[in-house]
């Protein structure tokens, strides 16, 4: 079987790069997902969306995903409960609030309507929070969440009906080059699926299959995990997406309780951070937990591109936590170049290639 372009890995990003590329009339595709659509990171992940970012083209292109993700319903079909409550960050230490400060100033010259809120403002906000340790605070009101896993799934049915064949269940085992290209894909099965394209989007597992065409992806996982608890404890519902940018801790409202997670792995290790900032958090049952894995890059900014040394093998991974609300721009910034469009965003600094180069690192100061 041959087919224009084999798209590895069916996460928000595969899902993503399927709607794009049918999007723009190119739909002899073939997006091959291991388990099932949605199953790896995304289906995991908090559903935070922010425009407060520490890099310029982190915001840049969460603008541009924003834009998408308001109107997806029209777009696709399918609600993914966008809830537009803002994000807080709270900050604690001067080191940490220069950094946020230096990021708001770069944040309102793109047009974010970032405010800088003092520890009193934060605690308006959020009544629930102790707010006697910080030292200052940024919120957005147009950022919050949505369903990560209905953004796969809108994605990937509006990509179906315009003719992108979606195989799930299907593990790609190796790439197959000739002469500097790309020239099939072998699935585990070992079919053989002849293409000049492969966009490589599995997620943590990218490494792995880049690696079977000589391409170096250094992205590694990181374990996260997220506690839900059965009641709010008196948090509103439009509460923000609150960070504690020190200790990593955050919340969110879902449903009748609490979504939260930080950096530690047990709940006991993270009642510490967690009832320090939040101290109704210590009387509500917990009702489930789950884990995913950071994409982690090296310098916590995303790997998007198309490999200088093969041919017709283009990659997004690395998102380093924040690849959900990125999807929509990186999905269409892949398909752009697959089909030879000018890019909306010229994302050529996020190669990975520049893990090799001096200077080459582009650190993304705010990751949770
Ligand atoms: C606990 C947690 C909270 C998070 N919170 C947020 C958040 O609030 N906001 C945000 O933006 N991001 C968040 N993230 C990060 C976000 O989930 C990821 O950055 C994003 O989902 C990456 O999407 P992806 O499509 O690249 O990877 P994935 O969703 O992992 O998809 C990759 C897919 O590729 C498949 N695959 C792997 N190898 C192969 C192969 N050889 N052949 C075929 N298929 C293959 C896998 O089965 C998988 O389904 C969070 C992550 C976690 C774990």
């Amino acid at each position: 079987m041959a087919v224009d372009a084999v798209i590895l890995g069916g996460g928000c990003i595969g899902a993503s790069v399927a709607y794009h590329l049918a999007q723009a009339g190119f739909t002899d595709v073939m997006l091959l997902e291991a388990n099932t659509l949605g199953s790896g990171s995304t289906s995991k992940a908090a559903g935070g969306i922010r425009l407060q970012h520490g890099d310029p083209l982190n915001v840049r292109l969460a603008q541009r995903s924003l834009a998408e993700l308001v109107v997806f319903e029209q777009l696709t079909g399918v609600d993914i409960s966008l809830r537009q409550v803002g994000y807080l960050f709270l900050i604690s230490s001067p080191s940490d609030l220069a950094m946020f400060d230096r990021s708001v100033t770069m944040q309102r010259s793109l047009g974010v309507p970032v405010q800088d809120l003092s520890p009193a403002e934060a605690g308006e906000l959020v009544p629930q929070l102790v707010t006697n340790d910080l030292v200052g605070a940024t919120f957005c009101p147009s950022d919050g969440y949505a369903t990560p896993e209905s953004l796969v799934q809108g994605y990937a049915t509006a990509a179906r009906r315009s003719g992108v064949a979606i195989r799930q269940g299907e593990r790609a085992a190796r790439i197959i080059t000739a002469n500097g290209r790309v020239e099939a894909v072998q699935t585990e099965r070992g079919e053989r699926i002849a293409t000049s394209t492969v966009i490589c989007a599995a997620g943590t597992g990218s490494r792995e299959i880049a690696a079977t065409a000589g391409v170096s992806l250094p992205v590694s996982a990181e374990r996260r995990r997220i506690f839900f608890s059965s009641g709010s404890g008196g948090v509103a519902s439009d509460v923000p997406l609150t960070v504690d940018f020190a200790t990593g801790f955050y919340f969110h409202r879902e449903g009748p309780g609490l979504l939260f997670g930080g950096r530690e792995l047990a709940a006991e290790e993270l009642m510490a951070p967690a009832t320090h900032r939040l101290p109704v958090i210590a009387d509500l049952p917990l009702k489930s937990t789950w884990h995913g894995d950071y994409d982690m890059s090296p310098d916590h900014n995303a790997m998007v591109g198309r490999s200088a040394h093969l041919s017709g093998f283009y990659y997004a991974t690395g998102f380093s936590g924040h690849g959900f609300q990125l999807s929509p721009a990186v999905g269409e910034h892949l398909a752009q170049l697959v089909v030879g469009q000018e890019p909306s965003i010229d994302l050529t600094p996020l190669r990975a290639e520049r893990f090799a180069e001096a200077d080459g690192t582009r650190v993304e100061p705010i990751v949770i």
